[in-house]
């Protein structure tokens, strides 16, 4: 038979089958059965079992309750969901078993432990209803209020909104699950993100509609502006029935939702996000070394993530980047202005994840009093903002609200320094509240009494050392030690004996502890009391200060860019609808940080939409195509985020989309060949770019046989470079020295190479971009450089000159002026047929001259050789 404890257990963890359930006993929260040994075993901890009624005793694992956020932040990193079960009543006051209860469920998209997340990062939450061919997506970040809810159309654009947020968790439909088309398993395994297929009512459309007026408050959807939204709209609702359930309450910080259209900026893909390094390197994953990294002086926390999201959110519109560039440009006239904005910014916390604990009813006094040090930052920086021209920056003095109320009201509520916790008094300011003033001065002058009773008794007794003092379990008492116990009086009750001393009470000072001890407790209940009060009223305003947040965040990124821009000689860029990218002396903004005694060679970039769309690069490796594809890709992401950038002069015509094709991606996690990672990154580009699409394409057909290699390189460029079929802006680095041969065959492609100067039997690289193409690889000499053996390097040399590749220039130079003229007619397909492309067979006319050569001629009758010959034309 079950105690009824472990019954009460089982109960409860029926309810929540997919949680790992922490049930709190007493210090500890115990895990039982299942859930202790995955717990046991995932976080290393030791496996014990209690008595539960029944034979053998249940697996049991604990953790002490006051470290118990450590360890279920471990889990929910790890991808479970926790479900906190609490005591809900006093264990010494409950008659029969302690009733207990889940307070909170916590899930990696929900967690909300300061600890756990990294303040310069979103933590998003994303609910996919997949119905009638759409996608509706919501997407939300419960620490900061964030709310966001948008549709899509296909596989692709659902891909590109995961990629963009990078949510910890999605909840979605069956159907998006099973037939959408999406690759859940990559989501789960590669992207890490955890995935919970909610049961089919979760996104009923009522329901969830129901759900969404019901938080906003409003009759219906069309009040939200998500009239053209209706799928949206349901994956908003579920989305908040999902934290409803696992938050249980303080939710109103989600206090608008806003409606977005994926148009609206560049999409960048996750290779090209990896590829690029924009926010982390590509080898060890870490800021240092990435875009972001040059980027981000932002002072605070809302800064920090605002600039992340514009940097993976580059901007489409020509007079939205402007706007951002004229508020630069002021910043940067008026050095004192944007260092003193700078100044101001520096001591604001993270005030939108500080709401969130507040209307969640979890931030303690010392929350408050940081929150209101970052308030009172404020009116300084707004009236800072006053006065200044570009429209950008009138905008955020207008939605800056000072919040000088909010900051008032902690100041008279809140000590200057108060303690963590918050029910042991010594929060509340003296003057806030007449009745706590009371209390504090019973407490006081109650302390006053007992200092003037020691001192009556010591005379009355004429024990010298008499003190009364004071411990948690027997109150206040009079301590006399051994040698004066003889003149202890009658009047002295005894409440201890301890080895030296002997402790007392008496009926005054029995009186005298009621009045202190319950003036204190009353003032305890008191403070708390009116804490809770401040707190609540703080949180009533949730949508003001989430508005002057966000402001900050954008003042801050601002501030940080004209800084940036500033310290590492930036320019401002003039901003195109042409499709003309012209970049004077343009440099890698990250490569020429990282340098430390040489200098960075500029280089310059033009490409257009007529005569320079394809740049065929060549060169030796090492001697910078990639550092220079990157930098012009990177400089264009940067004009379009509104930044100034590294160059002499810019001007950049806006790009819808910049794929990238990067070197041999380490996609073995993946389980796919990096020939076959490539050739899907290849199609992917080819099918999706536009003819405002910037593509770097490096060594494309890297990763099979020569020829095949060299002709898919070769079938790109003539249907990138076609205009009828694509047309779109790419710089091509390729060693296959036969594409030079395109240049002047097809229209639009133009020959680069990056120079090099022979010194005697070595190279120098001169890192100078040149018209042209290169003539020779100068591998062995590159191989030299990297210290491969001399007999080898010598081998090599002898063995170059026998394989020359004559053969396959010569040929080259035959294709190119066969298609000189008339570019094939490629139409674009929906699908780019892998096998087709594969099936380059370039020793057809060679098996056909050895089958002419083998004919049996004498044998043969006219009809045969007629039938013969008519076989092999058909075969050319
Ligand atoms: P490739 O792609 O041709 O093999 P990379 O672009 O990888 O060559 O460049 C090799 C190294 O040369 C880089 O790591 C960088 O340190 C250096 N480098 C590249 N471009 C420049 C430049 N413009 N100025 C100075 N150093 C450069």
């Amino acid at each position: 038979m079950l105690s009824p404890m472990m019954q009460h257990y089982l109960e409860t963890k029926k309810e929540h089958p997919d949680c790992i359930l922490f049930y709190r006993l007493g210090d500890f929260y115990e895990m039982f059965f299942d859930d202790a040994k995955t717990v046991s075993r995932e976080l290393e901890l030791t496996l014990t079992g209690k008595e539960c009624g029944l034979e053998e005793r249940a697996p049991m694992c604990g953790v002490p309750y006051h470290a118990a956020e450590v360890y279920l932040n471990r889990l929910v990193e790890k991808g479970y969901k926790v479900a906190i079960a609490e005591q809900m009543e006093d264990p010494k006051q409950a008659k029969g078993l302690v009733k207990r209860e889940v307070i909170r469920i916590v899930t990696p998209g929900t967690n909300l432990s300061a600890q756990a997340l990294d303040e310069t990062k979103n933590n998003y939450l994303m609910s996919i209803v997949y119905l009638d061919k759409t996608f509706g997506v919501a997407t939300a970040d419960v620490s900061t209020g964030d709310f966001l809810v948008t549709e899509v159309s296909s596989v692709r654009a659902m891909n590109d909104e995961i990629n963009k947020f990078m949510p910890a968790e999605i909840i979605c439909n069956d159907a998006f699950f099973c037939m959408s088309g999406i690759d859940v398993e990559d989501l789960k395994g590669r992207l890490g993100i955890t995935l919970s297929p909610l049961e089919n009512h979760c996104f009923n459309d009522e329901v969830c509609l129901q759900r969404l007026t019901d938080h906003f408050h409003v009759a219906g959807t069309a009040g939200l502006g998500l009239s053209d939204y209706p799928i949206g709209a349901v994956s908003a609702g579920a989305l908040l029935a999902y934290l409803y359930d696992t938050q249980k309450s303080g939710l109103a910080h989600l206090s608008h939702i806003t409606p977005y259209q994926q148009g609206r900026f560049m999409m960048l893909d996750t290779s090209t996000h990896r590829n690029l390094e924009l926010t982390e390197t590509l080898r060890e994953k870490q800021k240092r070394g990435s875009l972001l990294w040059v980027l981000d002086k932002t002072r605070t926390a809302m800064g920090a993530r605002t600039l992340r999201n514009f940097l993976e959110q580059p901007l489409i519109d020509r007079s939205e980047i402007l706007a951002r560039q004229d508020a630069i440009a002021e910043m940067n006239e008026d050095m004192i202005f944007r260092e003193e904005l700078r100044e101001y910014l520096n001591p604001i916390y993270d005030l939108e994840r500080l709401i969130g604990r507040i209307t969640y009813r979890s931030a303690n006094p010392r929350d408050l009093i940081a929150f209101r040090n970052s308030l009172q930052m404020l009116p300084h920086i707004k009236n800072l903002l006053k006065d200044h021209k570009s429209a950008l920056l009138q905008e955020l003095y207008d939605q800056l609200d000072p919040l000088e109320d909010m900051a008032e009201l902690i100041e008279k509520a809140i000590v200057e320094d108060p303690p963590i916790t918050v029910r042991e008094g010594g929060m509340i300011r003296e003057g806030y509240n007449e009745d706590a003033d009371r209390l504090r001065l019973a407490k006081t002058e109650g302390k006053e009494w007992l200092a003037s009773l020691e001192a009556e008794e010591r005379e009355k007794t004429g024990i010298k050392n008499l003190r009364i003092k004071y411990n948690r379990v027997f109150g206040y008492y009079l301590e006399v030690t051994n040698s004066f116990k003889d003149l202890v009086p009658d009047y002295y009750v005894r409440k201890q004996t301890l080895t030296n001393a002997e402790r007392y009470t008496t009926e005054r000072l029995k009186k005298l502890e009621d009045v202190i001890l319950g003036a204190e407790d009353k003032l305890f209940v008191l403070e708390y009391d009116l804490f809770c009060k401040v707190r609540d009223k703080v949180a009533e305003q949730v949508v003001r200060i989430q508005k002057s947040a966000k402001a900050v965040g954008i003042i801050d990124v601002l501030a940080s860019l004209a800084y940036v821009a500033d310290k590492n000689n930036y320019v401002r860029p003039s901003i195109n609808e042409k499709g003309v990218i012209d970049i004077r002396e343009g440099r890698h903004p990250v490569v020429e940080q990282m340098m430390r005694d040489d200098l960075f060679i500029a280089n310059d970039t033009y490409l257009d939409n007529n005569k320079k769309r394809v740049s065929i690069i060549t060169g030796p490796n090492m001697a910078g195509k990639s550092t220079y594809m990157r930098q012009t890709a990177l400089i264009v992401l940067m004009a379009q985020l509104g930044s100034f950038v590294p160059a002499a002069s810019a001007n950049i015509g806006i790009c819808d989309r910049i794929f990238t094709r990067v070197g041999a991606s380490d996609d073995l996690a993946s389980g796919q060949s990096t020939f076959m990672v490539e050739m899907n990154e290849v199609a992917n580009i080819l099918r999706n770019a536009t003819k405002n699409s910037l593509l770097i394409l490096d060594e494309i057909g890297r990763g099979t046989s020569t020829f095949d290699g060299m002709s898919i390189a070769w079938a790109v460029v003539e249907y990138i470079s076609n205009s009828k079929v694509l047309g779109a802006k790419t710089l091509f680095a390729t060693h296959y020295h036969e594409l030079t041969e395109l240049e002047g065959s097809l229209s639009g492609v133009n020959n680069y190479c990056i120079a090099v100067k022979e010194q005697g039997d070595s190279i120098v690289f001169l890192r100078k971009i040149v018209r042209g193409g290169a003539d020779k690889s100068y591998g062995i000499q590159v191989a030299k450089l990297a210290g491969v053996p001399e007999p080898v390097i010598a081998r090599a040399k002898v063995l170059v000159e026998e394989l020359s590749a004559a053969d396959i220039t010569v040929r080259a130079k035959e294709i190119a002026a066969a298609s000189a003229g008339n570019s094939p007619a490629v139409t674009r397909p929906d699908e780019v047929d892998l096998n087709q492309m594969s099936l380059f067979d370039t020793v057809k006319e060679d098996d056909i001259l050895e089958e002419l050569k083998s004919l049996d001629l004498g044998s043969m009758t006219p009809i045969d050789a007629l039938n013969t010959l008519y076989r092999m034309q058909t075969k050319l």
